[in-house]
């Protein structure tokens, strides 16, 4: 679907929404200003709600984020141009691209094989450069490891001890941790190799996150 005027007008007016509801970092509101959200939701039933600040089903049970939370995700993240970010939880590439379109170099991870398929040919329609896995999250990807930044995109029972381990000193994990519905947006900093300060940031609800690659 091509990316119209119309399309363009809605994301200015998401990207003074998100301003407004507190997103201060300009890397992460000028990468939601370019990347076409519509694109990335499949049902053209939705595709008029694409810049409205809510979720919305990908298949595979699963859904795609809403732009509030990509964007306080993001900016808790505090990503600059070249880092090398690791995603875990594909879904439909969103996050990926805006990761992407903020300079960083992104490794992302998906447990749903078909998810991972769509997403990984949409990227490369879409021209955006990303490294994509189909595999388990809670093991993270040691063979690039370590990593600037680690975000977690599903709601994580524990904070898995691979992705601390796969961060660099001075690296952030941003991971919503939380058994039930609702998590804990939570902030681990690493502060020296045997160090990790951590912090909450509110509550969240995502999809869970579960073991091992589901096929
Ligand atoms: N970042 C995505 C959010 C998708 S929802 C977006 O912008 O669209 C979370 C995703 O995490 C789902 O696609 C789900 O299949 C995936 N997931 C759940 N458990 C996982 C795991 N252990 N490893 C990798 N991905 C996982």
């Amino acid at each position: 679907m091509e990316d119209s005027y119309r399309h363009k007008g809605l994301r200015r007016q998401l990207v003074e929404e998100l301003r407004t509801k507190g997103i201060k970092d300009d890397r992460v509101l000028d990468a939601i200003g370019r990347i076409p959200r519509h694109q990335f939701i499949d049902e053209t039933a939705f595709e008029k709600q694409a810049y409205q600040d809510i979720a919305f089903p990908i298949g595979c049970g699963q859904t795609i984020s809403q732009p509030w939370t990509v964007a306080f995700q993001s900016q808790l993240l505090q990503v600059s141009s070249g880092m090398k970010v690791l995603e875990i939880g594909t879904g439909s590439g969103y996050q990926t691209a805006v990761l992407a379109a903020m300079g960083a170099r992104v490794f992302s991870i998906e447990r749903q094989r078909p998810l991972y398929l769509r997403t990984r040919q949409r990227l490369t329609e879409m021209g955006i450069k990303a490294s994509l896995f189909y595999g388990d999250g809670y093991i993270g990807l040691e063979r690039e490891a370590p990593f600037d930044r680690v975000l977690v995109t599903c709601g994580a029972p524990f904070i898995p001890e691979a992705l601390q381990a796969q961060l660099k000193v001075g690296g952030r994990l941003v991971i919503p941790v939380g058994e039930g519905a609702v998590q804990t947006m939570t902030l681990v900093e690493r502060t020296a190799s045997t160090e990790m300060a951590t912090s909450t940031h509110g509550a969240f609800r995502f999809v869970p996150m579960l073991e091992k690659r589901a096929g």
